[in-house]
C-alpha cells in the first residue's frame, strides 16, 4: 500500500492507495490562516491527515511502502522549486516530512501525476503516444512517446499552458503575454462567462456547467465558440509537434463529456485547416479519473 498526498491551491488531501484505488481519503480546505505560514502549516496538516487516514484504515506505517506527493508548480530534484499559488520557493517538503516519517518519498508536478494516473489506469492505458492536458485554473500536461512519459532532467517541463498563442496578448501570471492558459483554461472561460453575464465570477465550475452555459443565449455561444477556437489552437500545436494517438483532457474539463463544448472542440480539431497533417486527427477524450487523478498518480513511481 502507498500513501498519496495531493497539494492543491485550496486544499490538501492524503489518501491510502492500493493499485490505483483510493481506500481512504482525508482532506482539509486551506484557510487564510493556514496559508499565512504555509511552510510549517503544510507539514502539520499533512501529518494530521496522514495519522487520521492510517488510523481509520487500521494499518500502520510499516505496511506503507512509499509516499508520493502531487504539488502544483515547478519541481526540480524532488523539491518544490516554485509554487506561485502557494507562495513556496525552493522548499524541500520531503526533507521536512522525513523528520517525522521514515519512508521513501517522491514529489511530482500535479498535472504530471494526473497524466500518469490516466496512463496507468485511465483512457490512455491502451496507447503508446499520448498527450494529457489538465484544464483548470491554468493548463498543465505531459507527453508520452512509446509508452514512456517524457521527463526532462532539469525542471518539470511540458508547460503547455505557457506556450504563446497570441503574441503580445493577455498578461499571464508567469510574466509572459498571450500564454495558452490565459485564453483556454477553465478559469479563463469562467471569467469570460461572468463578464458577458455581468455577474461575479465566484461561482463553482459545477454551477457554471449546470446553470450558466445556455448556448441558446448568443452571448454565451460567442464566448464558447471563442474558447473552443483558442483551445483548439493549442491542442493542434501539440498534435503537430507530437502526433499523439490520443489526447486526454483532464482537470475540470473531465466533467465536460456531455457538454456541447466537447463536441464543438472535436469538430474544430477535425477541420483540415486546423492541423499540418490532413489525415484523421487523434482521438480526443476526457479523463476517466477526474478529481482522483492527482492523488492516484502521485503514488506511481517513475
Ligand atoms: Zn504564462
Amino acid at each position: 500500500m502507498r500513501i498519496g498526498i495531493d497539494i492543491g491551491g485550496s486544499h490538501i488531501g492524503v489518501g491510502l492507495i492500493n493499485n490505483g484505488k483510493i481506500l481512504n481519503l482525508k482532506e482539509k480546505v486551506l484557510t487564510r490562516e493556514d496559508r499565512s505560514n504555509i511552510k510549517s502549516n503544510i507539514i502539520t496538516i499533512i501529518l494530521e491527515l496522514l495519522n487520521q487516514t492510517i488510523e481509520e484504515s487500521k494499518v500502520n506505517l510499516k505496511q506503507i511502502e512509499f509516499i508520493g506527493i502531487a504539488s502544483p508548480g515547478t519541481i526540480s530534484n524532488n523539491k518544490i522549486a516554485q509554487a506561485t499559488n502557494l507562495g513556496l520557493i525552493n522548499f524541500d517538503l520531503i526533507a521536512e516530512l522525513q523528520k517525522y516519517i521514515n519512508l521513501p518519498m517522491q514529489i511530482k508536478n500535479d498535472s504530471k501525476c494526473a497524466a500518469l494516473a490516466e496512463k496507468y489506469y485511465g483512457n490512455m492505458k491502451k496507447y503508446d503516444d499520448c498527450i494529457f492536458l489538465c484544464l483548470g485554473t491554468g493548463i498543465g500536461g505531459a507527453a508520452f512517446l512509446n509508452g514512456e512519459m517524457l521527463v526532462p532532467k532539469k525542471f518539470s517541463g511540458f508547460e503547455f499552458g505557457h506556450m504563446v498563442i497570441n503574441k503580445g496578448g493577455r498578461q499571464c501570471n508567469c510574466g509572459k503575454r498571450g500564454c495558452f492558459e490565459t485564453y483556454a483554461s477553465i478559469r479563463a472561460f469562467k471569467n469570460k462567462i461572468a463578464e458577458v453575464l455581468d455577474i461575479d465570477n465566484d461561482f463553482s465550475g459545477q454551477y457554471m456547467r449546470e446553470n450558466l452555459l445556455d448556448y441558446n443565449n448568443p452571448k454565451i455561444l460567442e464566448v464558447a465558440t471563442q474558447f473552443v477556437e483558442d483551445l483548439s489552437v493549442g491542442i493542434c500545436n501539440l498534435i503537430d509537434l507530437f502526433e499523439p494517438e490520443i489526447i486526454v483532457l483532464g482537470g475540470s474539463f473531465s466533467y465536460y463529456k456531455d457538454n456541447k463544448i466537447y463536441k464543438m472542440l472535436k469538430e474544430k480539431i477535425a477541420e483540415k485547416t486546423s492541423r499540418f497533417n490532413k489525415v484523421e486527427p487523434p482521438k480526443i477524450e476526457v479523463a476517466k479519473l477526474k478529481n482522483e487523478a492527482g492523488i492516484v498518480g502521485a503514488t506511481i513511481r517513475i
